[in-house]
C-alpha cells in the first residue's frame, strides 16, 4: 500500500548503495555544497539556516537558525560546533542510522556550519555503546582528512561512557570537559558560555545532517517541505508491537497511521492498537483514537504530547500501561544524576508506586499520590529528565485511568504480566544496548 510523506533528504541515496565511502559520496556530488559554502559569507548561511526555519530534531525543536544567531560575537575566545550523537532516548535509533549509511554528510554538514558560525573546533559526542558508527565516522574522517578538505578545522570524535545525561547539552558539555555528566543551571546558555566557557553551538546529529540539503535548496525552498512550523523531514524511528519497524524518513505533517499501518505493515498477530508513544520514552502517551494526529510539532501540541526524538513507539492491546509505566520510571530513576531533590527522590516514588499498583498492594490514595508526585516533579527540575519520567507516566494514568483503577480494585493486574511488552522499550544492557532477558532484570 502507498505510504504518504516519505521522501528522503538526509538518507538519501543511501538504501541502494553504500555511500560510507568518500569516493561513493563524492559520486552523487558529496562535499560540492562545502565548496559553495565556503565561498559565502558566513552571516548568509546563518540567513539560509533562519529561512529554512528547521527546527532541532533532538528532541526540544528549537530553531537550528535562531540558536545558530545567538551565539556571542567577540568575545575574543574561540566558537565551538558541539554534535550531539549520545542518541539514548529510548526507542530512538535513527542518529545511528545516519552515522552508518550517511557519514559524509554529517561531516560536510558539520563544516558548513562550522563556517557559518566561524568555527575551527568541531566535536562530535558519540554514545559509547555505538561502536560499529564510532568506527565508521572514524573511518570518513581519515578519509576527509586525507582529502584535504577540514582545511583548519579540527573534528574530535569523543566518545560517551553510557549515560543517558549526557544527552542533555550541558552534561555533554561537562563530560566533554572530563568531568561528571552532570546538567549545569542556566543562564548562562551554552551560546554564550558553553564548551570550556565560551561560545558553543550544541545540534543533534539528524540536524546537522540536513544542513547540505538546506544549502542545495536554499533555505526558502527548504521551508516548503513539511507543513507550517515544521519544516523539513524527520527520520522516524518506528518500533514496538508493529510487523515491519525501522527508520522511516517522511515529510513533517505525515499521516502517523500511515506510518504504522502502510510503511510499518500495523500490528502483528492480528492484535488491536491499543497506544502510541510518538516521540520517545519522555513524551505523553496518544490513544488508539488519537492515531490521526499528524507528525508534526503543532499538531502533536494540540493532542497534548510532543515529537520529541521522533520514536514512534506502538502498543498493542496485549500491554499493561501500569508495567509500562514501571518501565520508564525505572529508566529514569536509573539514569537521574541525583543533582536536584524532585527528580532524585520523585522518580524513586514513582517506581515504589507504580510496583505497588502492579502488583496489587496500593489502595486508591495511592494513584492519587502517583499523580501528585508527578506534578512535583513537573517543572521543577533543573534539567528535563525529571519531566521525561513526570509526563508520560501522568499520560498514562490519564488516559488509562480505567486500567490503574482494576489494578487496584482486582488486587493485582488483570494481564498476569504484559507479554507484549517484550518489544516495546525492551531493557537493554548499558553497555552492548543488546536486550536484557527478562529475568535478569527482575
Ligand atoms: Fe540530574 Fe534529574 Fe536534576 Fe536532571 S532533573 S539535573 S538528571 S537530578
Amino acid at each position: 500500500m502507498a505510504a504518504e510523506g516519505v521522501r528522503e533528504i538526509v538518507l538519501a541515496g543511501s538504501k541502494d548503495r553504500d555511500l560510507t565511502k568518500l569516493a561513493a559520496y563524492r559520486a552523487i556530488g558529496g562535499y560540492e555544497l562545502l565548496a559553495r559554502a565556503r565561498e559565502m559569507a558566513p552571516q548568509a548561511l546563518i540567513d539560509e539556516f533562519l529561512a529554512a526555519g528547521v527546527r532541532g530534531r533532538g528532541g526540544a525543536g528549537f530553531p537550528m537558525g535562531r540558536k545558530a544567531s545567538f551565539l556571542a560575537k567577540g568575545t575574543g575566545k574561540p566558537t565551538y560546533l558541539t554534535v550531539n550523537a549520545d542518541e539514548s532516548e529510548p526507542g530512538t535509533f535513527k542518529d545511528r542510522e545516519i552515522m552508518f549509511r550517511v557519514p559524509h554528510r554529517l561531516i560536510e554538514g558539520c563544516l558548513i556550519t562550522a563556517h557559518a558560525i566561524e568555527s575551527t573546533n568541531v566535536f562530535i559526542y558519540i554514545r559509547g555503546e555505538y561502536l560499529h558508527e564510532f568506527e565508521i565516522l572514524r573511518d570518513a574522517l581519515e578519509e576527509v582528512h586525507g582529502a584535504g578538505l577540514l582545511d583548519g578545522v579540527t573534528i574530535v570524535l569523543h566518545r560517551g561512557a553510557g549515560a543517558y545525561i549526557c544527552g542533555e547539552e550541558t552534561g555533554m558539555l561537562e563530560s566533554l570537559e572530563g568531568k561528571r555528566g552532570q546538567p549545569r543551571s542556566k543562564p548562562p546558555f551554552p551560546a554564550v558560555q558553553g564548551l570550556y566557557a565560551s561560545p558553543t553551538l550544541i545540534n543533534n546529529v539528524e540536524t546537522i545532517a540536513t544542513v547540505p540539503k538546506i544549502l542545495e535548496l536554499g533555505g526558502a525552498e527548504y521551508a516548503k517541505l513539511g507543513v507550517e512550523n515544521s519544516a523539513g523531514t524527520r527520520v522516524f524511528s518506528l518500533s514496538g508491537n508493529v510487523v515491519r519497524g525501522g527508520n522511516y524518513e517522511l515529510e513533517l505533517g505525515a499521516s502517523l497511521r500511515s506510518l504504522i499501518y502502510d510503511l510499518g505493515g500495523g500490528i502483528p498477530d492480528g492484535r488491536q492498537l491499543k497506544a502510541v508513544i510518538p516521540g520517545g520514552s519522555s513524551v505523553p502517551v496518544l490513544t488508539a483514537d488519537e492515531v490521526d494526529t499528524a507528525l508534526d510539532f503543532d499538531s502533536m501540541a494540540q493532542a497534548g504530547t510532543m515529537l520529541g526524538s521522533g520514536a514512534v513507539i506502538v502498543i498493542d492491546d496485549r500491554a499493561c500501561m501500569v508495567q509500562l509505566g514501571l518501565r520508564v520510571a525505572q529508566f529514569y530513576m536509573h539514569e537521574s544524576c541525583g543533582k536536584c531533590t524532585p527528580c532524585r527522590e520523585g522518580t524513586r516514588w514513582l517506581v515504589q508506586i507504580l510496583h505497588a499498583i502492579e502488583d496489587g498492594e496500593s489502595s486508591q490514595d495511592e494513584l492519587e499520590l502517583l499523580l501528585d508526585v508527578c506534578d512535583r516533579i513537573l517543572g521543577k527540575c533543573l534539567c528535563p529528565l525529571g519531566d521525561a519520567a513526570a509526563m508520560p507516566v501522568a499520560s498514562y494514568v490519564n488516559r488509562f485511568r480505567e486500567e490503574f483503577q482494576r489494578h487496584i480494585d482486582e488486587g493485582g493486574c488483570p494481564y498476569g504480566g504484559a507479554s507484549s511488552l517484550d518489544h516495546v522499550l525492551a531493557p537493554v544492557d548499558q553497555h552492548t544496548g543488546t536486550p536484557v532477558p527478562q529475568e535478569a532484570t527482575a
